[in-house]
């Protein structure tokens, strides 16, 4: 039976091959396309951002199952020296992590022991954190061919060699005298990195870009949104958006950015993006004549050789409300009403579950996934919502469900062919105050989202009172369309979803605990308490016949940094990434962060209550997206407990930028010394508020 033999040794001769390249390091030369195509096969490894093309985030894995996942310890934790939010989903190539920390920090780490083997720093200016909506994040890097991609936030591409971190080529890939970011994962598809970009709150057009991926040339873009029609479209694509759009939008950039989910299809040759809200947010203001301005909030398909728009499905027509849909899309092959369709499935902020045919962008169904008053329903033949009248009113403000930070953002869901189900990640019953600024007019260096600060009414008292919203992690059945478990969580905001097939469903909180449900009935199983507020999603493989199951811990991100009402406990803090594996006994350390007692304030606001009021709604136009509502801090300096040092070098500190370095912009351009003295006085204001009364 010699035969037999040699069929029976093959497998063997293929795993000592890999661990021998394993040793040599030269694991990351070989995954080519090929390689990511056959992902799934590939147990030991994460090397796609969502483990496989079809972005399931679902391992075959089981020595860590629902019966030994009480034996799951924590192996190793590196301090990762940040107070920031981290995103990323580690890939993992052959025993080596290679991920993102704030400021597009790469790192390559030793999966056994933490040790770092290289880090590159893409030295992102600091000072432009004030162009970022939402933190300084990344959600990851691409690996191909020997080399690791990563999009920095400053919008450029750059290809690192893997085996040292040494930077091979760098792109521009926007305008930076434009108020553009990029936090997404580059994928590969075909020779091809891909990547978006975010702003549209900021006022930016947006475009997905192709280039070559050895040698760093621009082959394709493809914009979201027309831009100026004078100067002639792009596309057949933009032309037919154009029809949808009135009035002279493009003067405010018009917004699509596609911020995060980009996925291949490597058998129908496709790229599937989710674009993003309008710029300025509200549709009175952007396209004063109506209309369903697309391609915003929509999931388009594009050809991979050349970027050409092949379908498209808009799932919140004339975006009103923030409704993005650059949330994670995911594809799978179901079988609905007998048929076996290849679908692409997302749960886009706007609180409906889709399940599209990704061949055709055919609408198959919808579900509520959340509350929401801003549509009664949906068409079941065109998939198209039905608006509600309450979701809107001209100028004039209305409160609608779900809120801007939507029913569902960026982190990752995941699916079990075991159990058929989603385990997708819910905000419940968030509220947007919907409230246009019809003095609102383009600009160029501040916010363009419309939105009234000084706004000031029974609706906003409505808001404050609001019911707080509720996290929960669901498993919901994406044929039947509805939840088969759900588990409501302590807190509002949860991280992404890992699945697996030891029948384990692994996520994180914002109170920094990572726990594990088993996947058929949400049941929970484990726990470990990470220190500080999570929102990356876990990742599992193999080094050495061992499965680990790695983390990336950090708080911060769109609401850690904006820290608002009802968001449940958040534990800010220092990030670090752990990893975890059966009878790992490690214990972690993690140092201490932020204030255990009320401010004391070093001195006393000397300024009229006008100026408060002048003071409070500056602060919430420019300083509360990273210091907090009402000046109560999330993950970044608590301004209630500035000291002495901070109050006497105010102006230097705000308007001069003298702490530009650090991530605190500068503000000259934009504020007078008189404005910047009134913000002054408003949190000094809020810390007199906060302070134990004088006994
Ligand atoms: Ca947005």
């Amino acid at each position: 039976m010699p035969g037999t033999t040699q069929r029976s040794l093959l497998p063997l001769l293929t795993v000592l091959l890999v661990a021998a390249g394993c040793d040599r390091g030269n694991g990351v030369h070989e995954i080519d396309d090929e390689r990511l195509v056959s992902a799934d096969r590939d147990t030991a490894n994460w090397l796609t951002y969502g483990r496989t093309y079809d972005e399931q985030r679902f391992s075959p894995l089981s020595q860590i199952s629902e019966r030994s996942v009480n034996r799951l310890g924590l192996v190793w934790s590196r301090e990762l020296g940040t107070t920031r939010g981290l995103e990323a989903t580690p890939l993992v190539v052959d025993g080596v992590i290679y991920t993102t920390g704030s400021w597009s920090v790469v790192y390559a780490i030793d999966a056994r022991t933490g040790d770092v083997r290289w880090s590159y720093d893409p030295q992102v200016p600091r000072a432009r954190a004030r162009v970022f909506c939402c933190d300084a994040v990344n959600r990851g890097v691409a690996i191909y061919r020997g080399r690791v991609y990563l999009g920095t936030l400053d919008g450029r591409l750059v290809a690192l060699d893997a085996a040292s971190g040494a930077r091979v080529w760098e792109v521009l890939t926007v305008d930076t005298l434009k108020p553009y970011s990029s936090t997404g994962a580059p994928r590969i598809a075909n020779g091809l990195v891909l990547i978006g970009n975010g702003g549209a709150e900021m006022g930016v057009r947006g475009y997905v870009s192709a280039y070559d991926a050895e040698r760093g040339t621009l082959v394709w873009r493809t914009y979201t949104v027309p831009g100026d029609p004078s100067l002639g479209f792009e596309s057949e694509a933009m032309r037919t958006a154009a029809a949808t759009w009135t009035g002279r939008w493009w003067e405010g950039g018009g917004g699509g950015t596609p911020w995060d989910a980009i996925v291949y299809d490597h058998e129908l040759g496709l790229v599937y993006v989710g674009t993003g809200n309008g710029a300025p947010w509200y549709r009175s203001l952007r396209s004063p004549g109506g209309g369903d301005n697309l391609y915003l909030s929509s999931i388009i398909a594009l050809r991979v050789s050349t970027g050409e728009q092949v379908w498209h499905f808009q799932t919140t027509p004339g975006d009103n409300w923030d409704f993005t849909a650059t949330q994670p899309l995911m594809l799978a092959d179901l079988e609905i009403q007998g048929r076996r369709r290849r679908v692409i499935m997302q749960a886009p902020k706007n609180g409906f579950f889709y399940v599209l045919d990704r061949e055709t962008g055919e609408f198959l169904s919808a579900a509520p996934y959340a509350t929401m008053t801003w549509a009664t329903g949906i068409d079941p033949k065109s998939g198209r919502p039905v608006e509600s009248p309450s979701a809107f009113d001209e100028m004039n403000p209305v409160l609608v469900s779900p809120g801007p930070s939507g029913a569902h953002s960026w982190q990752p869901m995941a699916f079990s062919p075991e159990t058929g189900l989603v385990y997708l990640p819910v905000r419940d019953g968030t509220v947007f105050l919907h409230r246009p600024d019809s003095t609102w007019r383009p600009h160029t260096t501040k916010r363009n989202d419309g939105v009234n600060r000084r706004y000031a009414g029974s609706l906003l008292r409505a808001l404050e009172a609001a019911p707080p919203p509720t996290g929960r992690l669901v498993g919901w059945d994406p044929v039947q369309q509805k939840p088969r478990w759900q588990v409501d969580l302590p807190v509002l905001v949860s991280g992404g979803v890992l699945a697996t097939a030891g029948n384990l469903v692994f996520q994180g909180r914002s109170d920094g605990w990572l726990v594990a449900y088993r996947a058929t009935d949400g049941i929970k199983l484990w726990e470990f308490d990470a220190g500080t507020g999570i929102l990356a999603p876990p990742v599992t493989y193999l080094v050495d016949t061992v499965q680990y199951v790695t983390l990336m811990v950090g708080w911060g991100g769109d609401v850690g940094l904006i820290n608002p009402p009802g968001l449940g406990p958040a534990k800010p803090g220092f990030g670090r990434i752990l990893t975890f594996a059966l009878g790992g006994t490690a214990r972690l350390s993690a140092p201490a962060f932020g204030h255990d007692t009320p401010p004391n304030p070093v001195q006393t606001a000397k300024a009229s209550q006008a100026t408060i009021s002048e003071g409070r709604a500056l602060y919430d136009t420019y300083c509360y997206s990273c210091h907090g509502i009402a000046v109560v801090a999330g993950a970044l300096p608590d301004l209630r407990y500035a000291t002495a040092d901070v109050h006497r070098d105010f102006e230097a500190i705000v308007l001069g930028g003298a702490r530009a370095s650090l991530g605190m912009p500068f503000f000259g351009d934009l504020l007078s010394t008189a404005q910047a003295r009134a913000i002054q006085a408003y949190i000094l204001v809020r810390a007199r508020e906060s302070a134990t009364p004088p006994s």
